[in-house]
């Protein structure tokens, strides 16, 4: 990638064969370590070579990166193999440092991203670079703070400016080192459809086994691209040592990844057209038996409020939950998906009856 080109051409470019794929270790560690990746990633369908150079560490001892030092490294690596190198950077230093090393692409990390005043000076740092500037989703689940990064990268004329999905973290133990919640990044996209959009499937897993599923349906998604943490020797990386590919392995993922279509063609679109219907008459009827049962909500309004009684029922609602979750399950939804329905509908009969019990 030419810096002159841009990113988004670069990529719909690309798509037609394989999506972006970023990989490398979660850190830097020696020359030869990163020499070795690079050259293993060399003649797959990786185009940028990545390293933590300045590591974000959760508690202080840990192995917070070797520093500048592994800039020439990363040079060498794009010497040798061709591949385009990029480092997270969280400061003005880093950024002075990596723009002198002419690091390709610049990537704020999820910590940095929290922090409003971290995300302008770094922003300021790079204004109007024509370098690739990725910034990943705040630590939280927080849209807006997320856009708000995007927005302040904008303002300051970056013109290649991408996203990184790499999952939240929440107080709830999940089977997720960082939850995907695919809803914040597909609102994201909406808002913004033309900015690229990358998933990290190593953060949001925490663990190597998860990569290949997550990554999938990033695609299925229409994400641009995937950054996948890579090491030779995994078990022995210095940072994230659970959640880190071999390159073999990661070759491995590639191969057996669906890429598909962005939009279909011929016979399928005749197909998608006639299922699309069925979808809009389904969506009709859901619409008018919601209407129908939050009428029914008002009648009961109506009773409680001449009855003098509260409109929240606790046990009953525990009970409408209960039965649904068991015939939810008997047609094949989730219990999880049934629950979050029911909660959006159960809210707003509350609010219809709220308003009949307080009107005069
Ligand atoms: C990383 O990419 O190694 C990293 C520190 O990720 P995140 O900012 O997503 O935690
Ligand atoms: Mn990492």
């Amino acid at each position: 990638m030419e810096n002159t080109k841009e990113f988004r051409t670069w990529l719909d470019d690309m798509k037609l064969d394989h999506p972006l794929v970023i990989a490398g270790p979660c850190s830097a560690e020696t020359e030869e370590q990163v020499l070795k990746i690079a050259h293993e990633l060399k003649d797959t369908d990786v185009t940028v070579f990545r390293a933590g150079v300045w590591k974000p560490r959760t508690r202080p001892g840990g192995f917070e990166g070797v520093g500048a030092l592994a800039l020439p490294w990363l040079q060498k690596v794009r010497k040798e193999t061709g591949l385009k190198i990029a480092v997270e950077v969280a400061n003005v230093a880093h950024v002075k440092l990596a723009l002198e090393a002419d690091v390709d692409v610049l990537w704020l990390g999820a910590r940095t991203a929290v922090n409003p005043f971290a995300v302008q000076e770094v922003a300021d740092a790079l204004a109007g670079t024509d370098k690739i500037v990725l910034i990943k989703n705040p630590i939280n689940p927080d849209l807006a703070l997320w856009l708000g990064g995007v927005e302040r990268l904008y303002k300051s004329n970056i013109k290649n400016l991408g996203v990184i999905h790499r999952g939240f973290s929440s107080y709830k133990k999940t089977k997720f080192r960082n939850v995907p919640q695919w809803q914040l990044p597909i609102e994201l996209k909406r808002r913004y459809p033309d900015l690229p959009i990358i998933n990290d499937p190593s953060h949001i897993c925490g663990n190597r086994e998860g990569i290949q599923d997550i990554s999938q349906i990033a695609l299925d998604l229409n994400f641009e691209g995937l950054m996948i943490e890579t090491h030779i020797d995994p078990d022995n990386a210095w940072s994230d040592a659970k959640q880190q590919i071999t390159p073999a392995r990661l070759v491995e993922i590639m191969r057996d990844l669906r890429v598909r279509k962005p939009k279909a063609e011929g016979e399928a679109l005749d197909q998608l057209k006639g299922l699309r219907a069925e979808i809009d008459v389904i969506d009709n009827h859901l619409i008018q038996t919601l209407a129908e049962r939050m009428n029914v909500a008002e009648q009961i309004g109506a009773v409680k409020k001449s009855q003098n009684v509260s409109v929240l029922q606790d046990a009953r609602w525990g009970e409408i939950l209960e039965n649904m979750a068991k015939i939810g399950a008997e047609a094949g939804l989730s219990e999880e998906f049934i629950k979050t329905v029911y909660k959006a509908i159960h809210q707003e009969s509350i609010n219809k009856q709220e308003k009949i019990v307080t009107s005069k």
